[in-house]
């Protein structure tokens, strides 16, 4: 096939690369073929790269975009903000009405604080939760991610060990950290001690392999965890605002006393929320634990959320429902079309979240992700860029609102396409 130009993203790059470390700003962007493009626009679930090519887009900038590119309402709504002022360093009331509207749709709200990042807004979590507890241990899950800070970046996809995410991490921090197979309530249950101040989890283990709790485990590690006197904290930061209004937590019924709120609180602003029981955020509202920062709840990025949060609540009866079919059908496009080509792809889908992967069985744990093909679906990943459908090279798949069925249309005959190519690609290679 004759394919696109990346000619000009080519340039770009190389031009970047003398003055931006790497050429990129975080480093997972380094990993798209056949080099990292550069775009232009994104308008509803579609990009635009310097070049001139168009794409659907399911990377939506890894997660924020749950209302798809430049949503209007909240564009409208910053738009005034920003001829407002960009930053007081004191109150304003769109900080009251982006913490009022979290309280309204995330169960576990009681109070929130603001932050601007998902990793900053952990380290707040679990903060709180050693403040509260006056215990330092954390409990995390094998594979599931939490930005990327020395105590907590360990046993990250793609690392079968449970070692440090990164070079140059402290050694010492994680020292107080326990990694546990996830769905493991016996793994659980030897890992508590008083020493423990938080069970840490996405309820949704999305980064890992997006995989679903098993029944009945995210009600055990909240019975386990309120017994053993340590604080459950879920990271939402994928799944709030994505899989239901409330997030997991809402789907599954189960409240933890913390919940972490990143990525679609903000429609694709930066802004991050920790919210939690009135019992156990009293620590910050009582003024034990110093919480600090600069563009915490800065005006232009609370004003985004509260809009956001305001539109998806507005919508939700009809938004959660098509985001669930949208993901589930564009999950059975790569299943479909990649089985008719001879490719063996396994989609593991929760709403709208999923995660492709070359694989020769079903992924339905940590180990089973990490035995799988992460070169071949890069390949493939590279090959759906070439034919208009813009997916991250690692397998993480998202859906918006803006996506339509003329979008999944599209994506099916390039699916179809890209898996004959590398399935060719690996028939060859053996
Ligand atoms: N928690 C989860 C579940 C995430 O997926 C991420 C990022 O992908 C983070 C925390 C860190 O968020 P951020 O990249 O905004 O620091």
């Amino acid at each position: 096939m004759d394919g696109p130009s990346f000619q000009r993203s080519l340039t770009q790059h190389q031009r970047s690369r003398r003055s931006l470390a790497g050429g990129v700003t975080s480093s997972i962007r380094a990993g798209q073929l056949p080099w990292p493009i550069t775009f232009e626009r994104g308008q509803g679930a579609h990009l635009v790269d310097i070049d001139g090519n168009q794409y659907v887009d399911y990377v939506m900038a890894y997660g924020p975009l749950v209302l798809g590119h430049s949503p209007r309402p909240v564009l409208d709504a910053v738009h005034k903000q920003l001829d407002a002022g960009l930053n007081f360093g004191a109150s304003h009331r769109w900080e009251a009405e982006a913490a009022e509207a979290v309280c309204r749709t995330v169960p576990s709200a009681e109070l929130v604080v603001f932050g601007s990042s998902g990793s900053e807004a952990v380290q707040t979590a679990l903060r709180i939760a050693r403040a509260a507890t006056g215990r330092p241990r954390v409990v995390k899950c094998l594979g599931h991610y939490h930005g990327w800070n020395d105590n907590i970046h360990v046993g990250v996809p793609g690392q079968a060990e449970a070692g440090p995410g990164t070079t140059g991490q402290v050694p010492a921090a994680p020292e107080s950290l326990t990694v546990i197979p996830w769905n493991d309530s016996g793994a659980l249950a030897a890992a508590l001690g008083d020493d423990v101040a938080a069970v840490i989890m996405e309820p949704v283990a999305v980064n890992g392999a997006c995989l679903s709790p098993s029944p009945g485990f995210l009600e055990d590690a909240q019975r386990q965890a309120r017994a053993a006197g340590a604080v459950l904290v879920f990271d939402e930061v994928i799944t709030g605002y994505r899989v239901a209004l409330g997030g997991a937590q809402e789907r599954f019924g189960v409240t933890p006393d913390l919940s972490v709120l990143g990525k679609a609180i903000g429609a694709g602003f930066p802004i991050s929320a920790v919210c939690g029981s009135a019992e156990v955020m009293d620590v910050i509202a009582s003024g034990r634990l110093l919480h600090m920062g600069t563009f915490n709840g800065n005006p232009v990025c609370a004003c985004a959320a509260a809009t956001a949060v305001a539109e998806l609540e507005r919508r939700s009866d009809e938004i959660y429902p098509r985001l669930d079919a949208l993901g589930a059908e564009l999950a059975e496009i790569f299943r479909e079309e990649a089985a008719a080509a001879g490719l063996p792809i396994v989609v593991n889908q929760f709403g709208a979240a999923a995660h492709a992967f070359v694989s020769d069985r079903q992924i339905s744990t940590y180990a089973d992700a990490l035995a799988s093909d992460p070169g071949a679906y890069r390949r493939f990943a590279g090959e759906l860029l070439a034919r208009g459908v813009h997916v991250t090279p690692k397998g993480l798949l998202y859906v918006s609102t803006a996506h339509e069925q003329s979008d999944l249309d599209r994506t099916r005959e390039a699916v179809g396409e890209a898996a004959q190519t590398v399935a060719h690609e690996v028939m060859a290679t053996g």
